[in-house]
């Protein structure tokens, strides 16, 4: 089925959002751009005539109530966004009555579904290594098809519109699917415009491809450079992981940041660029700081010659002259992490030489697909929100998707 589709009309809808938006101390929402995603489709089903129950994980309270977690710090900017009120369930496993109390029009905010660990499924307390695991594992499992049969409950039909969660199999995400029937299931606006999207970039790529991966740390993205590999024409290996690279040729770091048991995997992506045909592009120079702060003291050095005491926090000019040339020319562009410690106002200039490059290259015809938060905070942060084809909600989901694995969100609805 199709949310297109799908008469909503004296309906009850669970729709399962993205509402994991940042809070401030204050439990302000400091960015909306979450809630705003998840509009269209809870917009669309109540002018429909459905009711709508929304539910959502926020943060990490691993399976316990914790009151900063609560999604209740939400509700009335949820309301203010829907122009309606918002009802609140503080058990979102005990909602039965509040849910069939519903009518057409009305909205219902269920609380954290990650304060019970049977929206993840993963036992708690127990270390993988202990022998009692994976009775502990299958019990877990046999609880969370208990919770997603509960939550199924609440409504005729269910909504995925999750997509920076899509890359998990949880209660709410994927194991509640099986409690509707392929007429009564279907993914939101959000969901079909991000698996739209990946489909744009990977579905008839146009070249040159040109991938830009940045962040902390290579091990963590390792998964998706190897795949990468495999696809794009030039790959551009930025921030952090710049160093590790470095160290594995017996570079001089300083003290940037590195994984010194990762300078294999980085000698073996260089050796898998080279045999694919791959471009590497790498930071050539950096600009360094004397401590790990926005006021630190600030020189250029070459990457491998980083001297004690110093640390590469950013991108140097030549490093961004490079990236940009590679940008330029591209057709299709994917851009997932800092090219630097963004944050800091003087430590930003590689991050924004990159999204300058690939708002031009956009102006020039090209796609370009910005994912994961820090990317997309870097897009918003130099203003090129506009100017770029398309900004993902998702992090890991969407480097998932881009890899060609199946989203158990999306196969849990499309049954593939
Ligand atoms: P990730 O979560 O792995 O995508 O990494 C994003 C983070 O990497 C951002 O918070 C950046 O500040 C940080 N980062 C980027 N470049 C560096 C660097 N050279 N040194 C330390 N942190 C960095």
């Amino acid at each position: 089925m199709t949310i297109k589709d799908y008469n909503f009309a004296g309906k009850k809808a669970i729709v399962r959002v993205d509402f994991n938006v940042p809070l401030d101390e204050n439990g302000k929402i400091t960015d909306d751009t979450r809630i705003r995603g998840a509009l269209p489709t809870l917009k669309h089903i109540l002018e429909n005539g459905g009711a709508l129950i929304i539910m959502s994980h926020m943060g990490k309270p691993k399976g316990k109530v914790q009151a900063k977690f609560s999604l209740g710090q939400i509700k009335d900017a949820v309301a203010a966004a829907l122009g309606r009120p918002v009802q609140f369930a503080e058990d979102c496993a005990k909602a039965q009555d509040q849910a069939a109390a519903l009518k057409p029009g009305e909205v219902l905010l269920l609380e954290n579904l990650r304060f019970y660990p049977e929206e993840e499924g993963k036992p708690v307390g127990i270390e993988k290594e202990d022998p009692a695991y994976e009775a502990a594992k299958k019990e877990m499992k046999a609880r969370q098809k208990e919770f997603a049969k509960t939550l199924a409950s609440y409504a005729d039909c269910y909504v995925m519109d999750a997509f920076g969660t899509a890359h998990r199999k949880h209660a709410s995400t994927a194991v509640i699917a099986d409690y509707f029937d392929a007429d009564n299931k279907m993914l939101g606006f959000l969901m079909e415009k991000e698996v739209a999207a990946v489909d744009a970039v990977l579905g008839d790529i146009k070249r040159p491809f040109v991938a830009i991966m940045g962040g902390s740390k290579v091990s963590s993205k390792i998964g998706i450079i190897e795949n990468l590999l495999g696809k794009v024409d030039k790959l551009i290996l930025c921030g952090g992981m710049t160093y590790t690279f470095a160290k594995a040729h017996g570079g001089e770091i300083g003290n940037s940041i590195v994984e010194l048991d990762k300078l294999d995997v980085a000698l073996g992506v260089e050796e898998l660029a080279k045999k694919n045909g791959v471009e590497l592009v790498m930071a050539e120079d950096a600009i360094c700081g004397d401590s790990f702060s926005n006021d630190a003291k600030q020189q250029v050095c070459p990457s491998n010659a980083i001297p004690e005491g110093w640390e590469g926090l950013d991108a140097g000019p030549k490093a961004q002259e490079a990236f940009a040339n590679a940008i330029k020319g591209a057709k299709t562009i994917l851009w997932n992490g800092p090219a630097g410690v963004f944050e800091f106002d003087n430590f930003c200039d590689g991050s924004r030489a990159i999204g300058n490059a690939i708002a031009e290259a956009t102006a020039n015809g090209a796609f370009s697909l910005i994912g994961g938060g820090d990317s997309v905070a870097c897009v918003n942060k130099f203003g090129l929100a506009d100017k770029v084809s398309y900004i993902s909600t998702g992090g890991g989901a969407l480097l998932e998707a881009i890899e060609g694995k199946i989203l158990p969100g999306v196969a849990a609805i499309k049954g593939e």
